[in-house]
């Protein structure tokens, strides 16, 4: 589980994140969700050891991790404009993080290929990324995050620079894989459908407070104030 208690984040005088605590159960697919600039990509960073809190805790699988740096968290992150080698083929780019792990030559060959078909770039192996789609490209950075077998996969609007009919093939996708690795997934969005159609949890947030955490149905059904409604509630 990820559990973040207490968060306090300040940018100057202006408050990111107010004494946030969020608690994420193991292997589920849990989406933070919020309108812009409510600190939904200061959580997940905070999370991921990019970002230092200036109070607050966070325990990965049980452990205090609120000292430790990104390396040695044993998560996984994606970025909405994510950075690949650019000169390295889409195998070495899902090979990276094994290879600086020294991982033994045939382990790599053998994982890199089991990754690829699961993200389905099996035939674009030798390929650069500079020769894919949007949607190919941010499999592939999934696949490079899985390849450490990260113990918590963190996605910042993975899907977010995409057009809305490979959006939509993306978070389907995202959701049958999680079925067969349920590593524990945060992904942010500020998509209330995308939320309520793939995640089995979702928290809302909104000016830097969690205004409410729960189920799809129960967020849907029984939002917890005004806010949640509006912003869960059919567009108008
Ligand atoms: P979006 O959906 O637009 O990505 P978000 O929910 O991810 O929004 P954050 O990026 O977490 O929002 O930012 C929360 C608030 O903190 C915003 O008002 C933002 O301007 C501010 N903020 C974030 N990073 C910094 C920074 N490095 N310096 C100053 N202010 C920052
Ligand atoms: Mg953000």
């Amino acid at each position: 589980s990820i559990e973040a208690r207490a968060i306090t984040k300040k940018f100057g005088d202006f408050v990111a994140l107010d004494d946030v605590s969020v608690s994420i159960p193991t292997g589920r697919l849990t989406a933070l969700l919020g309108p812009s600039g409510g600190g939904k990509s200061t959580l997940l960073r905070i999370i991921a050891g990019l970002e230092h809190a200036d109070s607050g805790t966070v325990h990965i699988a049980g452990n205090d991790a609120t000292q430790l740096p990104p390396q040695r968290r044993n998560v996984g992150f994606v970025f909405q404009h994510y950075a690949a080698f650019k000169h390295l083929t889409v195998a070495r780019n899902v090979a990276f993080g094994l290879e600086i792990r020294k991982t033994p030559k045939e382990e790599t060959e053998r994982r890199v290929n089991e990754l690829l078909d699961l993200v389905h770039l099996r035939q674009f192996a030798h390929r650069l990324p500079s020769q894919l789609s949007g949607g190919q490209r941010q499999r592939m950075a999934l696949a490079r995050a899985l390849a450490v077998q990260p113990r918590v996969l963190l996605l910042d609007e993975p899907f977010g620079a995409l057009d809305a009919k490979v959006r939509k093939e993306l978070r389907d996708w995202l959701r049958r894989l999680h079925d067969e690795i349920p590593v524990t997934t945060v992904f942010v969005t500020h998509d209330q459908e995308e939320a309520l159609e793939v995640a089995d949890d979702i928290v809302v947030i909104n000016h830097g407070r969690v205004e409410q955490m729960g189920s799809p149905t129960a967020l849907y059904d029984e939002p917890a104030n005004e806010f949640v409604m509006g912003f869960l509630g059919p567009a108008t």
